[in-house]
């Protein structure tokens, strides 16, 4: 199922693609204001792939033995981050068998300041430490991080994407 937005009057509605892959071309009515427009394949799958509602960036979660890839949106404050168990309350809830990874493993904090937003990772702290950049932090060390820096926890590694710069500069306005 994709999410196609109407061109003229910006409504959403959903559109199973899985029965339209041998064509290239697939015609709508918009069900709001009636207006028809046509749309190929790959701009159905461009306008999904915007869809992604991250203004403070995202982690990718890599696909293990463990378990399957997870993309998780990041909020201002802290994110707390761990393995998913029932009854447990985390901000990031990996659906994992990884039982290295803590239910409550590390923390990334999403600071906006002056001039631009302050990216940190810390250890909870966790049994098996965390490590950014293949390095473990230190006891109470908050340590800046980046686009696509790579964090451990356990045998589960995930990629931070932060917005560019240009992105920064919007979100401040
Ligand atoms: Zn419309």
């Amino acid at each position: 199922m994709k999410r196609i937005t109407c061109p003229k009057c910006e409504h959403e509605f959903n559109f199973d693609e899985s029965r339209y892959s041998h064509v290239t071309s697939i015609s709508f009515a918009c069900p709001a204001c009636r207006k028809h427009f046509s749309l190929t394949l790959d701009e159905i799958e461009e306008m999904n792939r915007e869809e992604i509602d991250a203004p403070y960036g995202y982690i990718v979660v890599l696909e293990n033995q463990f378990g399957y890839r997870q993309t998780f949106a990041l909020k201002q404050g802290d994110n707390v981050i761990g393995r998913h168990s029932p009854g447990s309350v985390v901000d990031i809830s990996i659906q994992s068998g990884d039982m290295s990874m803590d239910r409550r493993h590390c923390i990334i904090n999403v600071k906006p300041t002056g001039n631009g937003i302050r990216y940190t990772l810390r250890d909870n702290p966790s049994l098996t430490g965390t490590f950014l950049r293949h390095e473990i932090l230190n006891d109470r060390e908050r340590a800046n991080i980046s686009n696509e820096d790579v964090v451990t926890i356990g045998a589960t590694t995930f990629i931070v994407y932060l917005p560019t710069e240009e992105e920064d500069d919007y979100l401040i306005e």
